[in-house]
């Protein structure tokens, strides 16, 4: 085990924040996989999760049992961590920039295409490893200016070769869930039924940058691009990545995270990372869903917000999921219905009570794609 402090750009006179890394088994061993916590950083259950790796890696290592090389980066967001504004946690928006921490990260195939068309070949496994060695020298050379964009680089570098990568996150309130494109659907689907995912949201670039669409949209955006440029040589999806949600932020129990651990541990098995049996795959605890079927409920007036319905509950059409209130209303207060637009399992709901005109309520996986453009909340 390797822990490396590494040091964030300074953005102030006498301040300076470090990123903390677990690096486990030999970094040239494969496969390798990648997992970091709290990218959002009042997003807490991953933390806890890579509390419980942590020593059953080491004990992997000591014993001999790592055959393929795992990061671990258990608070992806020193900056958010220490924002707070009225006592609460502010981790989800840079205060500079207003940025969300998981979004704008760079479009990798675009910064590649060109070192990489014409060095292509007809061996997939060498074309792969081009194209990796092609992003480690374009991060090299990204020289960040602002803090932000050095934490973005430094998880870049950390992640970018990976054959696997986990982001772990959580909902406000919510059922355990994954996102992830539909190229990396076929070996993650192993881990999202050892985990248990009651949904799974898959898409084809859900838009706006999110770090695990980085690593994942590197590889078919490029094939892609590869191929409209008459490249016919082939590039595989060198890279299975995916957000998963932890269910809610309050859910940092112990008996949860020893849950995901294993699971973690059982996939990492199953990849043949770890040198263990390899785990029976349970059967599928819901049907994937497209991301652009998922309905993201909101409320046209403002109220106090009284849930109807849970995470976990699977709705038909019409099905009422909350009351927005408004006991100043005239004669009597005025109760709006917010309610289902689509069937599905209600898989989130917001954390608040109160809304205002247009606030978010909740979000539903149907299964039925309707949704165009930038597919992700704030
Ligand atoms: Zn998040």
């Amino acid at each position: 085990m390797v822990r490396t402090e590494h040091p964030l750009l300074s953005p102030s006179l006498g301040h300076q924040r470090t990123l903390v890394s677990f690096q486990y088994g030999d970094p040239a061993a494969r496969p390798k996989v990648y997992l970091q916590a709290s990218l959002h950083a009042e997003e807490l259950p991953g933390m806890l999760v890579a509390h419980h790796l942590r020593p059953a890696l080491e004990q992997a290592e000591h014993e001999g049992r790592l055959r393929g090389h795992v990061v671990l980066v258990p608070a992806a967001n020193p900056i958010g961590l220490s924002q707070r504004l009225d006592h609460k946690a502010m981790g989800r928006f840079e205060f500079e920039t207003a940025q969300n921490f998981n979004r704008h990260y760079p479009d990798l195939a675009a910064a590649v295409f060109e070192h990489v068309r014409d060095r292509m070949g007809p061996d997939g496994a060498a074309n792969v490893a081009l194209v990796r060695q092609a992003v480690a020298s374009w991060l090299q050379a990204w020289t960040p200016d602002t803090e932000l964009q050095s934490l973005r680089r430094q998880l870049l570098l950390l992640s970018h070769d990976a054959d696997v990568v986990l982001d772990m996150h959580c909902d406000w309130e919510a059922v355990l869930h994954m996102y992830a494109e539909e190229a990396c659907w076929a070996p993650l689907e192993p881990l999202a039924w050892l985990l248990g995912c009651k949904a799974v949201l898959l898409a084809r670039d859900s838009g706006g940058g999110p770090f695990d669409e980085c690593l994942s949209g590197l590889w078919w955006q490029l094939a892609d691009r590869l191929k409209a440029a008459g490249v016919a040589h082939p590039l595989p999806q060198g890279c299975a990545s995916t957000t998963l949600e932890f269910r809610g932020e309050l859910d940092v129990a112990h008996e949860h995270a020893q849950h995901d651990a294993a699971a973690i541990l059982a996939y990492l098995a199953h990849l043949r990372v770890l040198d263990a049996p390899a785990p029976s795959i349970p059967a599928p605890s819901c049907q994937a869903t497209p991301l652009a079927g998922s309905e993201t409920l909101h409320s046209p007036v403002p109220g106090v917000v009284v849930f109807r319905a849970s995470p976990g509950d699977v709705l038909a059409v019409g099905d009422l999921v909350a009351e927005v209130i408004d006991p100043t209303a005239p004669g009597a207060s005025r109760v709006h219905r917010v309610c289902a637009g689509v069937a599905g399992m209600l898989y989130a709901t917001v954390g608040e009570r109160y809304c205002v005109a247009g606030g978010e309520i909740g979000k539903i996986a149907g299964a039925k794609p309707y949704r165009t453009g930038p597919l992700l909340g704030a």
